[in-house]
């Protein structure tokens, strides 16, 4: 599938999923879909071909996205050195959906086979965080991660999103794609002692260094490399005053003072940062 083609479908969904077409109408499942009646023939087609149609809204169980996770595990192609190619290309913008495949790929090393396990402070599996039960509209999630954004945040959501992936191969990585990594982990060290996550991504929006990212796409960016160690976090909350509630774990425990650790990014990623003494 060609990224125009696959663009051309997301412009199509952006009419489809806006705040305004909800249908209150039509319940899925217990979700609200949205209206479609307005989209001509030929979008349809564009939509069915790049397997994104609408209101596609399925239910899910802890036991069932356990056992796709492990399916997944087994493929040969999803690989670290794959999921860090797609993050560097998400990055400098050529194509945003590339971005949440990394936290995925990470979320599922994690995943061993067991049952369900309540947790007693929420709806979620004490082992890996999935729900026991859930409903889902695929293609709702899959759109937010073709706009650009990544999370750590509602695991069940990442089966799709790998499954996803696997359409797309690898690309050439140049120089000049590792240049916006290695510009941005050097904008972050220059972060004051108490620079809290929200001051650091507006920094880094006033620089306009991350094309085609608002807000929340550069919070998405700066929780990966948080997950990934390479932004350090706090892990007691107790000893930082509290960050935005939008922001959450590990990212919501970095601090200015914590700054980048550069020896990880350089083996995760393969670059090399410039000797700043
Ligand atoms: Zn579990």
């Amino acid at each position: 599938m060609e990224v125009k083609e696959k663009n051309r479908a997301i412009s199509i969904l952006k009419k489809v999923y806006h705040h305004t077409n909800t249908d209150y109408e039509t319940q899925y499942k217990g979700i609200v879909g949205y209206k479609t009646d307005f989209l001509s023939e030929k979008e349809w087609s564009v939509l069915k071909k790049a397997d994104l149609v609408p209101n596609k809204i399925e239910k899910y169980t802890h036991d069932g996205l356990v056992a796709s996770f492990l399916k997944l595990g087994t493929n040969n192609k999803l690989t670290l050195d794959f999921a860090v190619n797609l993050f560097i290309k998400g990055l400098t913008g050529e194509f945003p959906r590339y971005r949440q495949t990394l936290i995925s790929f990470l979320y599922l090393q994690n995943i061993s086979e067991h049952t369900y396990m309540p947790s007693e402070d929420s709806r979620n599996c004490s082992v890996c965080g999935l729900p026991d039960e859930v409903t889902e509209d695929k293609t709702h999630n899959l759109y937010t991660y073709y706009l650009g954004h990544s999370w750590n945040e509602q695991p069940q959501c990442f089966v799709a999103e790998l499954e996803d992936i696997l359409q797309y191969s690898k690309s050439e990585m140049t120089e000049a794609d590792k240049e916006i990594l290695v510009k941005l982990l050097l904008l972050i060290n220059q972060a004051h002692e108490n620079e809290t996550p929200s001051q650091l991504e507006k920094r880094i929006g006033k620089e306009k260094l991350l094309p085609k990212t608002d807000r929340y796409k550069r919070y998405g960016v700066l929780q990966t490399l948080a997950i990934l160690g390479i932004l350090p976090s706090e892990k007691e909350r107790e000893n930082l005053q509290p960050a935005r509630s939008d922001i959450v774990m590990p990212l919501a425990g970095w601090r200015g003072r914590f700054g980048v650790n550069f020896k990880k990014a350089e083996e995760i990623f393969n670059i090399t940062v410039p000797n700043m003494a």
